[in-house]
């Protein structure tokens, strides 16, 4: 196991101290440059490791509204006996995003779909229903439903609590969220006894938490989209696990999370704020959790999560902070590879239809 964990989380997940109340933990620094990484590497070197001495492929099916995929293609990219289909939402994700999805080849394949993350996400439930599918394939999930993406997210709360334990303040960490994955890995930390005083669900319009802790009712809606993409989720299929950690007490929830959520502009006002007071370029889904630490108390530091790297939402960054930003190379050479992708519609015969000609 410490083998695993040493080469799947083989770069580093900083803490920036904006000012002596608020800081960044960077989680953008592995190689599909989103905190994704993490759970991805863990998993992909979890299941190579299980399944060196079987000889049927596992295909791994993932829907995507842009960096789950990305990760899962790149820590799976070659592994051996391991098949990737990726299905992601035609139009939603960004330019970078796609290319970095269609662009491997080898054992990853990309499947654009005419419909919304949702759809995408639906796609693959059906699948591991479907009595045809599982038996011609050995299909395995790689989605944050996948507990052995979540374990791993749980490291970096520690990490990023150690780095700030000598300021002696309590903890508060504000969770950019979309499937709420990763907030619940961070729920699983508290559990696991990491001493967070609080925890703030931050999030887009797709405000579906949010409106939950406030109201008691949890209304799934289908997904708006928005300038944070990553968040533009509508049913968040991680909210039965927080429900079932707190055994579906919303007082219980209300103690240890609140929600927050900006809509575009406000979005945009907060990485220019972020940018002017501290010179730090946040990218869209850090800047929203970035805004929800403005109240805190003077014994308070809060933490907020830098989900991604700004280059991968460079348009956007561009044109709100009226600056260029460097992007790294595993972008950059992006710009020239051809898109490889499969367009499918929404409806699951056509998908399992190509899965069983294939
Ligand atoms: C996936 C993602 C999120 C949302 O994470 P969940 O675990 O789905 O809540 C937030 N920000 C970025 C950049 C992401 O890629």
């Amino acid at each position: 196991m410490r083998d695993i964990v040493t080469s799947a989380i083989n770069f580093p997940a900083p803490i920036v101290m904006l000012n002596e109340h608020i800081a960044s933990l960077e989680l953008w620094h592995g190689p599909s440059l989103a905190f994704k990484d993490f759970g991805a590497r863990f998993m992909a070197s979890l299941m190579s490791y299980f399944i060196k001495d079987e000889n049927k492929t596992i295909t791994i099916l993932v829907a995507t509204s842009g960096d789950t995929g990305v990760a899962v293609a790149a820590g799976f990219y070659k592994t051996p006996g391991v098949e990737v289909i990726i299905l992601y939402p035609s139009g939603k994700v960004s330019e970078l995003q796609e290319k970095q999805l269609t662009t491997l080849g080898e054992n990853i394949k990309a499947f654009e779909v005419v419909g919304t993350f949702d759809d995408c996400q639906a796609l693959v439930k059906q699948a591991f229903l479907d009595k045809e599918l599982n038996s011609k394939y050995r299909l395995s999930s790689a989605n944050s439903i996948n507990i052995a993406r979540l374990i791993p997210q749980s490291f970096y709360f520690f990490e990023g609590y150690k780095q700030v334990m000598k300021h002696d303040k309590d903890v508060v960490f504000s969770v950019p969220s979309g499937n709420f994955g990763n907030l619940t890995a961070g729920l699983l930390a508290k559990k696991m006894g990491l001493p967070v005083k609080h925890f703030i669900a931050s999030t887009n319009i797709n405000k579906i938490v949010p409106h939950y802790l406030k109201t008691g009712i949890f209304d799934p809606k289908p997904s708006i989209s928005t300038i944070s993409n990553a968040m533009d989720v509508g049913n968040p299929s991680n909210f039965t696990r927080i429900l079932n950690l707190y055994d579906d007490n919303l007082q219980l929830i209300r103690h240890d999370v609140s929600g927050f959520y900006l809509n575009d502009e406000d979005t945009k006002k907060s990485m220019i704020e972020a940018y002017q007071k501290y010179d730090y370029v946040c990218d869209p889904h850090g800047a929203i959790a970035y805004q929800s630490l403005e109240n805190l108390k003077s014994n308070e530091l809060g933490i907020f999560l830098e989900t991604a790297h700004p280059a991968k939402f460079i348009d956007v960054v561009e044109q709100t902070l009226k600056i260029k930003i460097e992007v790294p190379a595993a972008l950059s050479s992006l710009a020239d590879k051809e898109k490889i992708a499969h367009k499918l519609s929404a409806d699951f015969e056509d998908f399992r239809d190509f899965l069983m000609e294939a």
